[in-house]
């Protein structure tokens, strides 16, 4: 280890070498020195301290008050708060960060570091000694970095509303639009004047039963039928009234079946039921009750209505078209009788 220099080699032999070397040093690591006699409260000030703010040497009263007096007023109870804290034992630095007025009434943001340096025989404090530093450069560019995340915050937060909304609106909107479809798909597949399903969706249940059928072989009916003479009751009572009687039958029917079943008009006053799970016997005892039903389905028409039906169980290995052809071929056989029930 290299030997120590004595003090003297470096801040000179005379008082005022040192004093001068002292000055530089202190210019060095501040911008203006205070030095507080507590005992008189004389406050003396460096030329620097004077000159950060714009002041002349020494042109200000040597005491407390014009320190108290340049304090910006945002920041005052803060730095004496702190500052008695000090002075109290009840922290053991003092150090703030504030502003201090300048000459032209402008403000300054200041580091303030200080503490006691000498003290009476009791062990109270009789001297204290602090130092500024001018941060106002670094104090502001924090403050305007502060303040663009703070906007950048406050148009996060609104971003997130708007998104927020659209998504909800989005939400709602795909709502709606679900709700639309399912409308429309339910449309595309209702007979429009009975409300029972039309061709279409007995033809795409027809397909899933059939395809059912095929893998697991369940059970499954298909029972057809026709109302007889029809065209008399349009020709002898008007259109509406053979309409009035087609909804009635319709609405006889479906309440007559189970929810599962498809019941469909196949077209004109022809009708057609898929019974999942419901074999040949229970099909024909089903075409029976409802070829009564028909009968009753609307007391209010002058003539009675009868029906002729065919019911047909699937078979293995037959196909959907040639099931329909023996179920047509059915009715058209129960036609020759009318108000009747055909198996095949
Ligand atoms: P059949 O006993 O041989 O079945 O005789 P039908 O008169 O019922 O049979 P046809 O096929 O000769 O006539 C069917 C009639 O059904 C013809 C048509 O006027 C009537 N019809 C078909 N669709 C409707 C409809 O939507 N409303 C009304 N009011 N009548 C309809
Ligand atoms: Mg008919
Ligand atoms: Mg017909």
């Amino acid at each position: 280890m290299d030997k120590l220099e004595p003090l003297d080699h470096c801040y000179g032999t005379t008082l005022e070498e040192i004093e001068r070397t002292l000055r530089y040093a202190l210019d060095i690591v501040s911008d203006g020195i205070w030095d507080w006699n507590i005992r008189t409260n004389h406050v003396k000030r460096s030329p620097g301290w004077y000159s950060m703010l714009g002041h002349p040497p020494d042109s200000l009263p040597e005491d407390v008050d014009t320190w108290r007096s340049v304090i910006h007023p945002g920041d005052f109870e803060r730095v004496m708060r702190n500052f008695q804290a000090y002075l109290d034992g009840e922290s053991l630095i003092y150090a703030e960060d504030y502003r201090c007025r300048c000459r032209d009434g402008s403000y300054l943001w200041i580091s303030d570091h200080g503490r006691f340096v000498e003290f009476d025989e009791a062990g109270k404090p009789t001297r204290m000694i602090g130092a500024h530093r001018n941060i106002h450069r670094r104090k502001m560019a924090a403050l305007a970095l502060q303040r663009k995340n703070d906007e950048l915050l406050a148009l996060n937060r609104k971003l997130e509303g708007l998104v927020e909304a659209r998504t909800e609106a989005l939400r709602q909107a795909n709502e709606a639009l679900a709700r639309q479809v399912e409308a429309a798909m339910r449309l595309s597949e209702t007979d429009p004047l009975t409300q029972i399903s039309n061709r279409r969706h007995f033809e795409r249940s027809l397909h899933g039963e059939w395809q059912r059928f095929q893998r697991h072989g369940h059970v499954t009916a298909l029972l057809m039928f026709d109302l007889d003479h029809f065209k008399r009751i349009n020709d002898n009572h008007g259109h509406q009234i053979g309409d009035r009687a087609l909804v009635a039958v319709s609405r006889t029917v479906r309440a007559a079946l189970r929810d599962e079943d498809c019941f469909a008009r196949w077209g004109g006053e022809e009708f057609i039921a898929l019974l999942p799970e419901t074999d040949q016997g229970a099909a024909l005892l089903l075409a029976e009750r409802l070829r009564l039903l028909v009968s009753q389905a609307d007391p209010s028409l002058p003539l009675g209505l009868t029906a002729s039906f065919s019911v047909a169980a699937m078979q293995a290995g037959e196909g959907i078209e040639s099931l329909l052809k023996r179920l047509d071929d059915g009715l058209y056989r129960a036609k020759q009788q009318r108000n009747c029930i055909v198996g095949c």
